[in-house]
């Protein structure tokens, strides 16, 4: 597919991106020496193992070993395919992509999908022209007076109304020309069971724009102004459309969220709002879901610190176990703050103002904290209530891998229950033991018998390292060609690697890591990456001793085979050369099996 777009192209987007931006749009990235580092989108983590080289122009998760360019960071976060990733670069680069160098699906799949979004921007601009000059919307603005709404709030999250007519939307629409089935897929329309035409979804409501990171509208939200049901809808799932990601808010929370490092989740579009208003710029809240692991991936590409806060009803209590659950799922902290007794987050504000909001937050509990504690007031402290206490503590404090933390929760459990610190600690097994399920930068190698296995380690680590120089020291590469050192090579993976690398070095006269990597599959892409982002030092002389250090040892382990096979033979020691002649076979084969 990438060879129907021209390679200068493609070459001239990868250079020009830079995978630093791209990726911190989605993740949280702290500088680390040359490099950055942040958690990984692709797995549940806690401390931060993705990677991403602005030299090289990669990333390596040493978790889960995903690994690639700026490309392939698109491809796997967003879902798309090769052509696709170098389009959305392009565009947002200013870069053309011509749109026959797209498959037929996926042109279909990139119109349908800025279809959508034109649909949406101008379904937003018709309810806040609506909102602020129809007469219909009279009702809706001063229902937005009444809660305290200020006109630059309303500008601000470009609030509309959709008027109560059963199709107000669609009737603009057709007088546009817009293609319906962009509407119906976006969900603004929705046909009618009995006869033909359209009726709109949203009638008589306050609307919500949703917007994505890249400030476009992925959705809407409506909310009724009396108590109607439902009191809110949402734009149904589209191509562009993930509720169970999709955070209300993002666009106009993200920039304070980075600078303060925390992001406050509340439940409804207003809290949002009143927040805003009040100063606190970085509150986002669901999508009316409970939260999600897919909402937890996107909030900790944006912060390090969650608050969570809940009105202090027993359905947001509730709501807040069940996200702990979420989090602790998904390796990712948080704090809960529950609201004093008959408060929402916008009453909250509107009575005590932003420093008390401040301030409660700061004194936001640990999920661990708050669990305990409600468990401990729903149980009671009675022999029975205990026991319960106990058996339903038993997994959440198994689940922490950390084992001093652990400890800790397990006396602050045995203070608060006064039952014996030990017979707790007894009963709380780790369920997950840490570094499990990892797959390190050594697990690649090995296998095999175990004598075997050591001796082809070794060569392995070697080859391993010759590769890292390549990749991170290409002075060297014209000494590698020249030595044919490749040749020696005994895994087969790395040895396309390094054919890759000094392929691409002999035909364009230069090489870059992130050039290299788009023709292997995704396996050799991701150890390349591996070797690659080290920060090693390399000087020729080194490089030279480990090339001649690494051709005697392949001659001496040969000479070494061939010498006991002749002995043998000479010695007419039968039973010996079966085994030596064996052991030269399964060499072969094992090369082989490589390959
Ligand atoms: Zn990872």
């Amino acid at each position: 597919m990438a060879d129907q777009i021209p390679e200068s192209t493609i070459s001239e987007i990868r250079s020009t991106a830079d995978i630093v931006d791209i990726v911190s749009e989605v993740v949280l990235l702290k500088r680390a020496g040359k490099n950055f580092q942040g958690l990984c989108p692709f797995h549940s983590e806690k401390t931060p193992s993705f990677t991403v080289s602005p030299d090289k122009q990669v990333f390596y998760c040493f978790g889960c070993g995903a690994g690639g360019n700026v490309f392939t960071f698109l491809m796997q976060h967003e879902g798309l395919s090769f052509p696709e990733a170098v389009r959305t670069l392009g565009r947002r680069y200013g870069i053309v992509v011509e749109d026959r160098q797209l498959s037929p699906e996926e042109r279909a799949r990139m119109a349908e999908r800025d279809g959508i979004f034109d649909v949406h921007q101008q379904a937003a601009a018709f309810f806040r022209r609506m909102l602020l000059e129809s007469p219909e919307g009279r009702t809706a603005r001063a229902y937005l007076e009444k809660r305290g709404m200020r006109s630059e709030t309303i500008e601000r999250f470009s609030l509309g109304y959709a008027p109560p007519e059963w199709d107000a939307l669609a009737k603009y629409f057709a007088g546009r020309r817009v293609p319906t089935t962009y509407l119906e897929t976006a969900g603004l329309i929705i046909p009618r069971k009995s006869g033909s035409g359209f009726y709109d979804r949203f009638r008589d409501r306050i609307i919500f724009p949703i917007t994505g990171v890249s400030s476009r509208i992925l959705g809407f939200g409506g909310r009724v102004m009396d108590d109607a049901m439902p009191k809110y809808l949402n734009s149904p799932e589209s191509p562009v459309f993930n509720k169970r990601r999709s955070l209300y808010g993002l666009e106009a929370a993200r920039g304070r969220c980075r600078e303060t490092g925390t992001a406050y989740v509340v439940e409804g579009y207003f809290d949002v709002l009143a927040l805003a208003q009040a100063g606190v710029t970085n509150a986002l809240a669901t999508l009316g879901t409970a939260l999600t692991a897919g909402h937890v991936k996107t909030l900790k590409g944006h912060v390090s610190d969650i608050v969570l806060v809940f009105d202090s009803d027993q359905a947001g209590i509730r709501a807040a176990l069940k996200s702990v659950e979420v989090f602790r799922k998904e390796n990712m902290d948080a704090r809960i703050l529950v609201l004093p007794e008959g408060h929402d987050p916008d009453s909250f504000i509107r009575k005590f103002g932003a420093e008390a909001f401040g301030a409660a937050a700061r004194n936001a509990r640990s999920m661990m904290d708050f669990l305990m504690e409600e468990t401990i007031r729903k149980h009671g402290l009675s022999v029975e209530g205990k026991l319960r206490i106990i058996s339903e503590m038993q997994g959440p404090l198994g689940a922490i891998s950390d084992r001093m933390a652990r400890s800790l929760y397990i006396r602050n459990l045995a203070e608060k229950t006064g039952v014996d610190e030990a017979m707790i600690a007894e009963r709380i097994a780790p369920t997950n033991p840490p570094g499990g399920g990892r797959r390190g930068p050594a697990a690649a190698g090995g296998g095999g018998p175990a004598g075997e296995a050591c001796l082809t380690g070794r060569h392995i680590r070697i080859e391993r390292k010759i590769i890292t120089m390549m990749l991170q020291f290409p002075d060297i590469l014209p000494e590698v060609e020249r030595r044919h050192t490749l040749e020696l090579f005994e895994d087969e993976q790395l040895k396309s690697i390094g054919r890759r690398i000094l392929t691409q070095y002999s035909t364009t006269g230069k090489y870059h890591v992130s050039d290299v990597i788009e023709a292997l599959d995704d396996t050799e892409r991701e150890m390349t990456v591996n070797l690659a982002i080290g920060g090693d030092v390399w000087d020729r002389e080194g490089c030279l001793r480990l090339l001649a250090q690494f051709e005697s040892g392949r001659k001496r382990q040969k000479d070494n085979l061939l010498q006991k096979i002749e002995a043998a033979s000479r010695n007419n020691d039968q039973a010996l050369l079966l085994k030596l002649l064996k052991e030269k076979q399964h060499r072969a084969r094992k090369r082989q099996t490589i390959n």
